[in-house]
């Protein structure tokens, strides 16, 4: 194996979380900063060629290469777990950029009870509302800590959106449930296409508080605190599942790499797919030492390092973890050992899909153009006689209604024909449908978690990472209460006729429900039953990091990446501002 001179900081990834933090310790810092991406290269120009979605959105072209590694799958300890072979339920990236540069941009930031997830519940419900099997945890970290780091994330991104509480002054036509929040968004919310003014209306007449989604597509031209400029969206609808061209969407290629190319300290090594973190015991406890990984020629190669920072996303930091063989395995028999566990997902449901009379012009919008309501999201409603906890937000989006994917759904009234009759209906209902979805909280449980599969490996002979997932009561529950209340609002728009989601039963890896994945590597107050601190430090190993939502207790209804990179953002302040003057735990 070859080994490399040392680096200051090593980062597995080079997403959201792996490139901010490599912003952040190369122009804070005189460290020198090497980033191992296992994709390959990319920058934000190769976008302006324009769009093909056959390429990107349904080949997928941006995602991970399944036939290299995949993740194995089972609902419960029982079964016996098989490799997930295409991409359905989560459809991560791979490439400099990572996953954000393929995401929509929906940018809410957390509910602040949510960091306080088990003591609130308690407080309010008592211990036995809990779930039976329920692994719901404190982060311990509060969301007024994080408030400060949630506005660098907004201003950094140049989010776009309407406040609703501003230092605890409610403000009219923002989301009434939200937290405080110190500033306004950067940027007023974008245009609000058609359908999703439909949705705003009926909602609003119905008694309920529409907003509009905070937006990492820009609604005007911007310049961010680090001198980044970029263009305002111009609602051509290609952006979920692509890389924007024009440069509208916050992407870490379009905001964060423009800094780091221009630091000698940093660089982005790509094709550098890594396999393990080197870790020994020392006279001052144990360190990691650097990775090792496997380089584009597919030879090893090590890369020593003082600082080691996981920045690769959910399931790739647990498994690096679980292969490198750091920290105690979690098992769901003992309830023992902590590496693994809380594994949740989004409930993540088109719960009303509605058919109307008058085109809707479906055609225009942008990843994150639309509308929410926060009215049955986290506690904002008393669960007392509720047969489940928590909640989520009913939203709907015009996401640019691309024909491919789009094309032929029809109600069902319609299904029954076929031939010239269903493709005159399928042409007729195209720019006629709509869907309100519902994305909601998903509790962590006991038997929810990851391993290393015993029998499935990946192209390098590494073992497959298992889940072992499947949705609870709550979620069902929290499904069946809000279906009924898209419904009642779709009718409310005028439609012409409603199809319901058919309810959650078990957990289904084709259907597509976000890439939002949380745990493996929780973070918390105590060692106890979680993997690293509030620092994202790991609390046996004091120069490892772990960064991303593997980090999260559980899923908090909301899309994840603003509180992945605020806790990013606090993480390299804690580094530059203590850790460097004092090695050592940070908590
Ligand atoms: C279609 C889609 C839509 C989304 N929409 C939203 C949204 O609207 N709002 C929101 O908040 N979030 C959204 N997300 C989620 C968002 O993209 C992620 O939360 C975010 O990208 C996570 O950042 P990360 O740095 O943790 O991981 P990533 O962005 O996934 O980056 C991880 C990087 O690590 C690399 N890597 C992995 N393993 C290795 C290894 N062994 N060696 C070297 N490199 C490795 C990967 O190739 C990847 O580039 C969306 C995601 C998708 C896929």
């Amino acid at each position: 194996m070859k080994t490399l001179p040392s680096v200051d900081a090593v980062i597995v990834g080079g997403g959201w979380s792996g490139l901010l933090m490599a912003k952040e310790l190369g122009s804070r810092t005189t460290l020198s900063v090497v980033v191992l991406e296992r994709g390959g290269p990319r920058t934000p120009d190769e976008y302006a060629d324009g769009m093909d979605e056959l390429d990107y959105s349904i080949r997928l072209r941006m995602m991970q290469d399944l036939s290299q590694e995949t993740v194995t799958l089972r609902h419960s300890l029982s079964d016996q777990a098989l490799p997930v072979r295409q991409h359905g339920s989560f459809i991560y990236g791979a490439g400099v950029g990572g996953s954000g540069e393929h995401w929509n941009g929906i940018t809410p930031r957390f509910l602040p009870d949510c960091f306080e997830l088990l003591s609130r519940t308690v407080e309010k419900y008592g211990h036995k509302r809990l779930p039976e099997d329920h692994a719901i945890q404190d982060w311990g970290i509060t969301y007024d800590e994080l408030e400060p780091y949630y506005t660098r994330a907004e201003q950094m991104m140049g989010i776009s959106g309407k406040a609703g509480n501003i230092r605890g002054r409610p403000v009219e036509g923002g989301n009434a449930f939200e937290g405080w929040r110190s500033a306004d968004y950067p940027l007023p919310p974008t245009k609000i296409p058609y359908f999703c003014a439909l949705f705003r209306d009926a909602a609003k007449a119905l008694g309920y508080h529409p907003y509009p989604a905070p937006a990492a597509t820009i609604s005007q031209a911007y310049t961010n605190p680090d001198g980044v400029a970029r263009a305002g969206c111009v609602y051509c609808g290609y952006c979920e599942r692509f890389g924007c061209m024009i440069g509208a969407k916050a992407q870490p290629t379009n905001t964060l790499l423009p800094i780091i190319r221009e630091r000698k300290n940093v660089s982005v090594r790509t094709r550098a797919w890594v396999r393990r973190i080197i870790h020994d015991s020392g006279q001052n406890g144990k360190k990691v030492r650097g990775v090792t990984y496997v380089d584009e020629k597919g030879a090893e190669v090590f890369q020593p390092a003082e600082l080691v920072f996981l920045a690769s996303w959910t399931l790739n930091n647990t498994r690096l973890l679980l292969l490198s063989g750091i920290g105690e395995t979690y098992n769901p028999l003992s309830a023992k050992g902590t590496l693994g566990r809380n594994l949740t997902h989004q409930v993540y449901l088109p719960a009303a899909t509605a058919f109307f009379e008058k085109p809707l012009n479906r055609f225009m919008g942008s990843g994150a153009a639309g509308i929410c309501i926060g009215d049955l999201d986290g506690d904002s409603f008393d669960h007392s006689d509720l047969p489940f906890l928590r909640g989520g937000t009913l939203l709907s989006m015009s996401l640019g209604y691309r024909p491919i994917a789009n094309f032929g759904i029809v109600p069902q009234s319609a299904r029954t024909t076929w031939g010239s009759e269903w493709k005159k209906a399928a042409l007729h209902f195209y720019d006629r449908t709509g869907s309100i979805l519902f994305w909601g909280e998903h509790l962590a449980y006991r038997g929810n978690y990851m391993d290393l599969d015993p029998t499935y490996k990946d192209h390098l002979g590494d073992p497959l990472l298992r889940l072992t997932l499947d949705w609870r009561d709550n979620e069902r529950r929290m499904a069946e209460f809000a279906i009924p209340k898209a419904a009642e609002i779709a009718r409310t728009m005028g439609a012409k006729e409603v199809t319901l989601f058919p309810g959650l039963r078990r957990y289904d890896a084709t259907r597509n429900q976000s890439t939002h994945i949380q745990g493996g590597c929780i973070m918390g107050a105590s060692p106890d039953r979680t993997v690293v601190n509030p620092y994202m430090q790991h609390w046996q190993i004091s120069n490892l990091f772990v960064l991303g939502a593997s980090s999260f207790p559980q899923n908090a209804s909301a899309n994840p990446t603003p509180t992945i990179l605020a806790l990013t953002y606090r993480t390299a302040d804690a580094i530059v501002n203590r850790y460097l003057k004092n090695p050592g735990p940070l908590a």
